[in-house]
């Protein structure tokens, strides 16, 4: 049998989300709200493939272009070869999600 304490019952106080800072992005440096968010790029060479993420405190415009530069890369060309062709559109959809994400949070600011 177990007691419980109240105090460790008690979830820790939060003033805004985990994910929510107000420091400097990691890309450009300006200190602004960011989000701790990660894409991915795809490159399909037939036989060989190569893979780029971007993980880290980003602004709303770096995540803006990081999101359509990466998911424009990898929906043109990051499905050319066997395995590229199933991992591709799993990058892509992780994509789209960390960026509807970012954007919710960002428009709770
Ligand atoms: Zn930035």
């Amino acid at each position: 049998m177990t007691s419980l304490n109240p105090a460790q019952a008690t979830p820790p106080f939060r003033m805004s989300p985990p994910d929510a800072r107000d420091s400097d992005c990691q890309l450009c440096r300006r200190h602004v709200p960011t989000i701790h968010t990660c894409f991915r790029q795809h490159t399909g060479a037939i036989v060989v493939r190569f893979t780029k993420k971007i993980e880290g405190d980003l602004c709303q415009d770096c995540v803006k272009r990081v999101f359509w530069r990466f998911t424009l890369h990898t929906l043109l060309i990051g499905w050319l070869g066997f395995l590229s062709f199933f991992i591709a559109p799993g990058f892509v959809i992780a994509n789209i999600v960390n960026y509807v994400k970012s954007n919710k949070h960002f428009s709770h600011l």
